[in-house]
């Protein structure tokens, strides 16, 4: 049975280009295996991968936009929605080809809110996950999370869509050619470290050696981060020289493992 992967990140963290390399990664795999490729960003006027089902064949958002009178962001929204009403029939042909492929990848629309928090993307990710084992793969430009602010809120954030989702979860921070993520792996493992970054990072104290409220604040959402560390993979990968993605693969099979372990049972409870 294949497994799908589940691509969200924020715009600009390299999404496309992370499913572009792994594309690559897996025709050049020996032996070859390549994936089936849903595109459902019906915004995007270049992919750089060749999709199997790519929503702008189904919806013009343009045109969603001129006949319901909307903005860009509504635009995408109604458009992911006309679509969600066939994903019975996507999900056939996906099924169709489960014989046959060992990946299935999902890229989602430039602006995460719109998957993440939509009803649509809801849908879609109950329907996928109920019928394959799937992983969320959570894309992080590394090089802009270095500040510990950025790089808590960008926990939070993934933190979010971990128990929205409730399906394994692996971090992908991508761009370690430019940055490398062990500072992102430290302060993972060790809560202390992390501290100790934001300490130096946001003014530790105030003038009466109080700790500032951004501090306390950040300091009591690190603990419950450390609790959302322990439910979740990291990997770092360069989606520009093809670094890492071996061992993305390899925390993809132990999330097939999860998947069947963790959230499949809950799945057949709720029926
Ligand atoms: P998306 O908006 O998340 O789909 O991001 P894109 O895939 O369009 O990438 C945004 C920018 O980051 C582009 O200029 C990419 O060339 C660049 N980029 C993506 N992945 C990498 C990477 O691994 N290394 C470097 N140096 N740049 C990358």
């Amino acid at each position: 049975k294949p497994i799908t992967i589940i691509t969200i990140g924020m715009a600009g963290a390299g999404k496309s280009t992370f499913v572009q390399r792994l594309n690559a990664h897996l025709h050049a795999k020996e032996p070859p295996s390549p994936p089936y490729i849903l595109n459902l960003d019906p915004a995007v006027t270049y992919v750089p991968y060749e999709p199997n089902i790519d929503i702008r064949d189904t919806v013009n958002y343009q045109e969603v936009m001129k006949q319901y009178n909307l903005g860009p962001n509504g635009g995408i929204l109604t458009a992911l929605n006309l679509f969600t009403t066939k994903f019975d029939q996507v999900l056939d042909l996906v099924e169709q080809r489960a014989e046959s492929v060992d990946y299935v990848i999902l890229d989602t629309p430039g602006q995460i809110e719109i998957f993440t928090w939509s009803a649509s993307g809801a849908i879609i990710t109950d329907a996928i996950a109920s019928s394959l084992p799937t992983v969320v793969a959570y894309i992080i430009d590394t090089p802009r999370t270095t500040a510990p602010a950025t790089f808590m809120s960008n926990m939070l954030y993934a933190c979010s869509i971990l128990y929205k989702t409730k399906l394994p979860f692996i971090l992908v921070f991508n761009k370690t050619d430019v940055q490398p993520h062990d500072f992102a792996i430290e302060w993972m493992d060790d809560f202390e470290e992390f501290q100790a970054a934001l300490a130096t990072h946001s003014g530790a104290t105030d003038s009466e050696g109080e700790p500032t409220y951004m501090n306390s604040l950040m300091n009591s959402m690190s603990l419950v981060l450390d609790e959302f560390y322990k439910n979740l993979k990291a990997v770092g990968v360069s989606s520009a020289t093809g670094d890492g993605f071996d061992d993305f693969l390899e925390a993809v099979e132990g999330s097939r493992e999860e998947y069947e372990r963790d959230y499949l049972p809950e799945l057949l409870k709720a029926r």
